[in-house]
């Protein structure tokens, strides 16, 4: 909640003294016609990241703004919330990024952008977005190095500061997910805060994902962390376990659009659980069925999700 409010009054500065009306018309228009509140898209399937051992598509699929376009406009309502993020994928990987960020920026009220920071060009640092998220594997060069299997955390450093410098008012935050490599990175990255003068940071768990080329695969997580979601299994040592049974789904009032344009009840869920593919009204119709079962967690994707 105290991440939400610093968002708002961060984003009320930058844009009209109106916003707070729109901001409020929009959610009660997105909860009389059921439709979610926030819409995580994915610009590309591509990355920037270049990692050991992870494999991204040959030939990445680009989200076009066109597309993006058509599901806003068949929707009964605009979202309040569009997240421009990845699955295994970096938005600022898209050749298209700067006009799906015009685009999304005109149909909601919030706009962030999760990326790793890599491969930034100075371009980037002037997308439309009231919320920059930057997010970083470990916080010092030998956990990066032991990572990743190269060193690039001087490289993200600098690109922060390169979006804090040319976009004084955008709220910038920094995001520690903690893997096996990182798990006593704590410190070195409060230290990282203080040095770098980091006015928002966050620090998280990286989530168990079969799927995961690399990164969220069982070797990587963070097991013998006091504080990881996750634990050994006694039945299956192949798979984690998780410490607490979750309650409803942390991603309720969102939907996901991936870079083919596939309309999905969240990043996780993969072609095993239902998904939407024509932009049409009766498909936002038809996801507004997927809310219970998301509240329920009986997609398969749902039984690793903390
Ligand atoms: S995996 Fe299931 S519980 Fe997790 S965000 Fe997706 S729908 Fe929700």
């Amino acid at each position: 909640m105290r991440r939400t409010i610093k968002s708002a009054v961060s984003i009320w500065k930058n844009r009209s003294v109106l916003w707070p009306l729109t901001l409020l018309a929009r959610t009660t228009i997105c909860a009389l016609k059921n439709t979610p509140r926030g819409l995580i898209v994915e610009p590309s399937q591509g990355c920037t990241g270049n990692c050991k051992g992870c494999s991204v598509p040959e030939t990445p699929m680009v989200l076009k703004k066109e597309k993006l376009n058509s599901w806003l406009n068949c929707s009964p309502a605009k979202p309040v919330t569009i997240h421009l993020s990845g699955k295994h994928s970096d938005p600022l990987a898209s050749s298209e990024i700067q006009s799906l960020a015009e685009t999304a920026i005109k149909n909601c009220s919030m706009l962030s952008i999760s990326t790793i920071g890599l491969g930034m060009k100075p371009e980037h640092c002037q997308l439309p977005v009231d919320r920059w998220i930057f997010s970083i594997p470990a916080a010092t060069d030998k956990t990066w190095e032991q990572l990743r299997g190269n060193n690039r955390l001087d490289e993200v450093l600098e690109n922060i500061r390169m979006v804090q410098n040319r976009n004084a008012g955008t709220m910038v935050e920094v995001v520690l997910t903690i893997w096996k490599a990182s798990q006593n990175d704590e410190n070195a990255f409060r230290q990282l805060k203080q040095k770098q003068n980091w006015q928002h940071s966050k620090i998280v768990f990286g989530r168990y994902d079969p799927e995961g080329n690399h990164f969220g695969r069982l070797s990587n997580i963070a097991l013998k962390h006091k504080d990881c979601p996750y634990m050994e299994n006694s039945g299956n040592s192949a798979i984690p376990a998780l410490k607490q049974t979750p309650t409803g789904c942390p991603l309720a009032g969102y939907l996901f659009l991936d870079a083919a344009g596939t309309l999905r009840p969240c990043p996780f869920t993969g072609d095993e659980s239902p998904y939407l593919k024509k932009a049409v009204p009766e498909s936002w119709e038809i996801s507004d069925q997927w809310r219970e079962k998301k509240q329920e967690r009986s997609y398969p994707a749902c039984k690793w999700c903390p």
